[in-house]
């Protein structure tokens, strides 16, 4: 529990990444932020404590009782600005193509995956959000060094560079939750693995894709 995500938040309530529960809780003591409730209050570490607001939320259990665990937390005296380009890393292609083979749309284990540069390097492909997509290891040994048209497969998807969101780098099987919805509007639409999965019952705190 006290490693699951937390959403946070700049002062202008903009998202800027995702933090764990136990940095949060340090954080709200510290002062450096405070909890934010499904009714967009804000409260320091005792105003958290003594909310009471367990209406729907997570509870870690001391020997003080239960305490209200926070998803979204927002910065005191902080102003970063949220990110406005997502880092173009491993991961982070993984991610824009869902873990999916951009040639098979298969999506194999994280240790079968690879990435391909469309049009090989040594045609004078750049490294690029542009030209380099998620490839099962399969597809990239019968691509070898050619192009799309030279090897005769088709790609699924023109490869892009995507929006930032904060939640660029988290897992696709990550634990995303309700109560960052409405700040991460506007955040999500370029990928859109965000879009989907989000747990619309309210008995259910989490969704996983
Ligand atoms: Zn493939």
């Amino acid at each position: 529990m006290l490693n699951t995500n937390v959403l946070v938040l700049n002062r202008s309530y903009l998202p800027i990444h995702v933090t764990s529960v136990r940095r949060a809780f340090c954080l709200i003591y510290q002062g450096g932020a405070r909890a934010v409730n499904a009714r967009y209050e804000t409260f320091d570490f005792h105003g958290w404590l003594e909310s009471g607001f367990t209406a729907e939320g997570d509870v870690i259990g001391t020997s003080r009782g239960g305490m209200p665990v926070p998803r979204v937390i927002v910065l005191t005296h902080f102003d970063r600005l949220p990110k406005r380009q997502v880092r173009f890393s491993r991961t982070n292609i993984f991610t824009r193509d869902r873990f999916t083979c951009q040639y098979c749309a298969q999506r194999p284990p994280r240790a079968q995956l690879n990435l391909d540069h469309v049009i090989p390097k040594a045609q004078g492909g750049p490294t690029t959000w542009e030209n380099i997509v998620c490839c099962c290891v399969p597809c990239n040994r019968r691509k070898g060094g050619r192009t799309p048209e030279q090897a005769g497969v088709r790609l699924r998807r023109r490869p892009k560079r995507p929006r930032w969101s904060p939640l660029v780098g988290i897992a696709p099987s990550g634990v995303r939750y309700r109560e960052w919805k409405p700040f991460l509007n506007g955040f999500e639409s370029s990928l859109d693995m965000l879009a989907r999965g989000w747990r619309e019952d309210g008995a259910a705190k989490y969704c996983k894709q």
